[in-house]
């Protein structure tokens, strides 16, 4: 055996370092390394303990190692972990009755990632189009700062070109639109375009939640004019913004429907709804993959739908945000020289940074980090809190207390 070969079965420590020799340079991870966690709590390799205000990103809903999904896992875990796709499984059969009867969707296709289920359903979008209208309903209207998830095509739809320099030529008839902007959609959505896509709440944009009056003529634009109205709700579903889907919130329905992050609680899965109709174009191999919904994903999924779409843990959701928007409302106007408005969503809410730390938000997160509070930015001049929804009061008094301690940090 060469010592190459010998090597894999490795006993070398690691640290942070190893990330910068071994794996490829996409991320640019903290300096600490998690090890171990447990609802919002988590320690580092040096035992150091931070309250988690990420959840992944708003994906560890239910919290770190929720033991009712623990026991959901290692339970099917013990029974089947997969088929192909020439069988189906009781657990996916169970996840699309629960996913249906929950929302406005007749029918669920699963796969593995928020970008997956994106693709899904503008592939959805164009097929539907092109058998119902025509070649030439082909393009996409999506909005400049939206995220829809990093394969070509969904990084093309994404809002934001410097996620796709480098990687031309990018797929056509892709067209971008201002958020919130009523004259420029009205403009901009005419007979030719299959899909409108949209974040209810953009995420990685900057935590900006989308105008009901906005979002109403999306949907009325795509009835005029034969497109399919797609909510990307990859991070804002899931009981995020205190409704199973935000769609819930404005009472403005979709045609497909994307979930993700949460969806698995950190277990890879993500669902794509939508209608009977719509479903209908997508026949028999026109799509597939080989891991979407196996018994592992859809057990997990499952049982975080069956926590979560519950009317009182919904209402504590509620709560809980209206205590942390309070909260951050009260930091802004203490600290007025670093913090500025506060905006979004339930427990998806962005503190905007004040003139003097524009595109500074990563150095408030560091000095958060350095006070053993976990949070995450939104581009350069956001940052954005991300709780599990099982957050408690004492733990959103705690991150204030340690917010403090790292705004006085950086005011000093
Ligand atoms: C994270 C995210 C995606 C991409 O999901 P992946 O699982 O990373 O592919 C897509 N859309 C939105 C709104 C997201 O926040």
């Amino acid at each position: 055996m060469n010592a190459k070969l010998d090597s894999t079965v490795t006993t070398r420590p690691v640290t942070r370092q190893t990330f910068d020799e071994v794996l490829v340079p996409t991320y640019a991870p903290a300096a600490m390394v998690p090890v171990r966690a447990s609802g919002l709590d988590l320690w580092d390799q040096n035992g150091k303990h931070y309250l988690d205000f990420t959840s992944g990103i708003a994906v560890t809903a239910l919290g770190h190692c929720n033991p009712v999904i623990v026991e959901a896992l290692t339970r099917q875990a013990n029974t089947l972990w997969h088929l192909g796709n020439g069988y189906t499984n009781e657990p996916v059969l169970r996840l699309g009755l629960a996913l249906t009867e929950a929302t406005f969707a007749d029918r669920a296709f699963f796969c593995n990632s928020g970008a997956e289920a994106n693709e899904a359903a503008l592939k959805l979008a164009r097929k539907h189009a092109h058998a119902k209208f025509g070649a030439h309903k082909s393009r996409i209207i999506s909005c400049f700062s939206s995220f829809h998830g990093r394969t070509l095509f969904t990084v093309s739809v994404g809002g934001q070109s410097k996620y796709t320099e480098g990687f031309e030529p990018l797929p056509p008839a892709i067209d971008h639109i201002e958020y919130n902007d009523i004259a420029a959609a009205r403009a901009a959505i005419g007979d030719d375009v299959c899909a409108v896509i949209v974040e209810p709440i953009q995420g990685e944009g900057g935590v900006l939640p989308g105008d009901k009056a906005f979002l109403q003529e999306l949907r009325d634009l795509c009835d005029k004019t034969g497109a399919v109205l797609i909510f990307d709700e990859v991070q804002s579903g899931m009981g995020r913004t205190g409704h199973l889907f935000a769609y819930q919130g404005y009472g403005i329905t979709p045609d497909i429907l994307t979930s993700a992050k949460a969806l698995g609680n950190g277990y890879p899965v993500a669902a794509m709804l939508t209608t009977n109709e719509l479903a209908a174009s997508l026949g028999v191999g026109s799509h597939g993959t080989t891991y979407g919904g196996n018994p592992l994903a859809a057990t997990v999924a499952l049982a975080v739908v069956n926590v979560i779409n519950q009317p009182a843990f919904l209402a504590r959701v509620r709560e809980a945000s209206a205590k942390m928007v309070a909260l951050l409302e009260g930091l802004a106007k203490d600290y007025p020289a670093i913090l500025s408005t506060v905006r979004g969503s339930g427990l998806l809410l962005g503190v905007v940074v004040a003139d003097a730390w524009k595109g500074r938000s990563k150095d408030i997160q560091k000095a958060a980090e350095a006070q053993g509070l976990m949070v995450l930015i939104a581009g350069t001049d956001v940052v954005r809190f991300a709780p599990a929804l099982v957050v408690t009061d004492e733990q959103i008094a705690e991150a204030g207390r340690l917010l403090r301690a790292a705004l006085d940090s950086l005011a000093a």
